[in-house]
């Protein structure tokens, strides 16, 4: 792996010509291959060679979540059927789901962004790396797997779930690199404690990769603190072949989105109008590097921006900042605009808050209500009913005051939520259509 990594450090310029020819190569692909290419293209008035350089790129329309879904199964498919060695598919809630292709050289290539990330953040072999993200038709499992293996770390497969003998592998492995979703980490280091670990001192752990779904800085600190790791932001998407899309470094301010391989762009998510560097909006995500299934202009619908000063590490690839969720996800109650990773913001910075919330949404009258349940420190669950009256006195508060939103407060005992091993369900939305 080591003879790409000065790709990391090459020259803004030498970095923009290696995107245009990739991407040229990209297109000439798609429109020879791709029947849902072809037609957009031919649509348009558009061939590959009409694009000359990276300027010209919002020239091809963007492709959305629906074009994949009308596209189903094989669309955007950009090789012989009989050159996909992989298959997987996102873990959509409604509908069929996006499925996507790897050809060989796209397993490759993922895996070797993976390596480059975890290298990127110190892990190295020797470490022992227990890989929680879900194995099977999830791309973070076996893409993270292969990642690994490539990077030379002794891999333990075990998937997400089955939390005990996770803890086991962890103790008699002596377990030191883990990637999960920051929900499971936080439910893991509850039945560590109900085992009668201690999550700071009975294991080996020294690095976390956190990702896969949206969580705050306080959340990450917090998950530092329990486990003493450096947590690591993590970022992919099973359209741009899974994890290993974007990575944080050492420093950990914003991720490195690995411009090698993929070109970014913001948009503001309403009229799709392209945002300069540090203003927040939708990432769009044209994949250059890969052969089964490129994506050209792809509608993440992930809320971001693109950091304008170069990272203190020095490499070239610009960071985007974590994400606050997904354009879709803005709940709008009575009027205001409440992202859920703002309201876990705000409870995870409160010491009496524990390691778990949920959003209720129900609609009584026409109007929105919005109940935030939240789980609270033993001691203080345990204190004076006064106490607790206080507490939740101070959540209403802090949310009034920095969203507008005043919700209904519940406060429940640790552990009394419902605890995920994958990607969280935060929201319940009991509203009627
Ligand atoms: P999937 O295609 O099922 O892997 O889901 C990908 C989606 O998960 C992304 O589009 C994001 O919305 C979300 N996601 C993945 N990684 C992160 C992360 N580090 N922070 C926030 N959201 C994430
Ligand atoms: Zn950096």
């Amino acid at each position: 792996m080591n003879q790409n990594s000065n790709i990391e450090f090459i020259s803004r310029e030498s970095l923009e010509k290696l995107q245009l020819s990739r991407l040229k190569e990209t297109l000439r692909r798609v429109y020879s291959f791709s029947p849902f290419y072809k037609n957009l293209f031919k649509k348009e008035g558009l061939t590959p060679s009409k694009i000359k350089s990276l300027k010209d790129l919002p020239l091809i329309p963007f492709t959305t979540r629906k074009d994949l879904r009308e596209n189903f199964p094989y669309g955007l498919l950009s090789i012989p059927l009989n050159d996909v060695v992989r298959l997987h598919t996102s873990t959509g809630t409604t509908g069929k789901p996006k499925a996507v292709f790897f050809s060989r050289n796209d397993i490759n290539s993922s895996a070797e962004l993976i390596a480059r990330s975890m290298k990127m953040t110190g892990a190295e072999k020797g470490d022992v790396f227990q890989n929680m993200m879900g194995y099977g038709l999830f791309t973070g499992g076996l893409i993270s797997h292969y990642g690994a293996e490539r990077l030379g770390l002794l891999v333990i497969p075990a998937g997400a779930g089955n939390t005990e003998r996770q803890i086991e592998l962890m103790f008699d492995f002596k377990t030191t690199v883990v990637h999960i979703t920051p929900s499971y980490a936080l439910y893991l280091a509850d039945v560590m404690e109900e085992k009668g670990f201690n999550p700071k001192k009975d294991f080996n752990l020294r690095i976390l990769y956190l990702g896969a779904e949206p969580y705050s800085e306080k959340t990450r600190e917090k998950i530092e603190r329990i486990f003493t790791v450096d947590a690591y932001n993590s970022y992919g998407l099973s359209e741009m072949n899974g994890p290993g899309v974007a990575f944080e470094c050492k420093y950990k301010e914003g991720m490195h989105l690995w411009e090698d391989n993929f070109i970014m762009e913001i948009v503001d998510p309403s009229t799709g109008e392209p945002l300069k560097e540090g203003e927040e909006g939708e990432l769009v995500l044209t994949s250059i590097n890969k052969e089964a299934m490129p994506i050209i202009r792809y509608r993440t619908g992930d809320l971001t921006y693109i950091y304008p000063e170069k990272c203190n590490c020095s490499r070239v690839h610009r960071r985007i900042s974590r994400i606050k969720g997904r354009a879709d996800d803005m709940l709008i109650i009575r009027g205001v605009n409440v992202f859920p990773s703002e309201v876990e913001r705000i409870l995870m910075d409160l010491p009496e808050v524990g390691r778990n919330y949920q959003i209720v949404l129900d609609r009584k009258k026409d109007l929105d209500k919005m109940k935030v349940r939240v789980e609270i420190k033993r001691d203080f669950f345990d204190g004076s009913l006064d106490h607790l009256k206080k507490v939740e006195i101070k959540i209403k508060a802090k949310l009034k005051d920095e969203l507008m939103v005043t919700p209904e407060i519940e406060l429940l005992e640790p552990s009394s939520l419902p605890r995920t091993t994958g990607k969280a369900k935060r929201i319940i939305d009991k509203r009627e259509i």
